[in-house]
């Protein structure tokens, strides 16, 4: 058993909470680690130099390195998501991964719900494998209201397997990470 002291980081993935035989990368700034393909935005190949994961980044700093500017290309539902709206996404995303209550909503109830209820379940897993920048990537995001669209679906979905007061509290987190990273009220 790894000793705290001696290896900081952690032993499962911050998204998927699976330790795996798949490479894990670990965060030099915080103690969590990563697959590739959970990270958001997914990471194509394993960093050489010092990585700094989103989740341990803040909005401020995601919003400095994707300026608002003139000339800088907005989301727009032919093209997609743009590069800040993206970012500011995947941020937020992070957000929502970081509390705990995220842990009923991240998809693992999937098998059992196409099962059961015979509909596509909204987790944050799928709205997760659905950003994208690639312009050839099938059903990605188009607009941050598609992304929130989706959000509230996937609420309306967890009722069916959860009390109306823990959706509440959910429905709250999202307004505040959104809010705050300025995804849910444009800045
Ligand atoms: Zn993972
Ligand atoms: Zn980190």
């Amino acid at each position: 058993m790894k000793i705290s002291m001696e290896d900081p980081n952690e032993d499962y993935c911050a998204v998927c909470l699976d330790g795996g035989e798949d490479v894990l990368i670990c965060c030099d700034v915080c103690p969590k680690v990563f697959h590739l393909n959970c990270h958001l935005p997914t990471v194509k190949t394993v960093p050489k130099d010092e990585w700094q994961c989103l989740f341990c980044t803040t909005y401020e700093s995601v919003l400095e390195k994707y300026p608002l500017e003139e000339g800088v290309e907005e989301s727009e539902p032919e093209k997609g998501l743009s590069l800040r709206d993206f970012q500011l996404t995947c941020k937020f995303m992070c957000e929502l991964y970081k509390v705990r209550e995220s842990l009923t909503v991240r998809g693992f109830y999937e098998r059992l719900f196409q099962q059961y209820m015979n509909q596509v379940p909204v987790t944050l897993t799928s709205i997760r494998k659905r950003l994208s920048l690639d312009p050839e990537a099938p059903d990605k995001f188009h607009s941050l209201k598609d992304v929130v669209w989706n959000l509230r679906k996937m609420l309306h979905q967890a009722t069916v397997f959860y009390d109306v007061r823990f959706i509440i509290q959910f429905v709250f987190i999202i307004l505040v990470v959104g809010v705050e990273g300025g995804v849910i009220c444009r800045p």
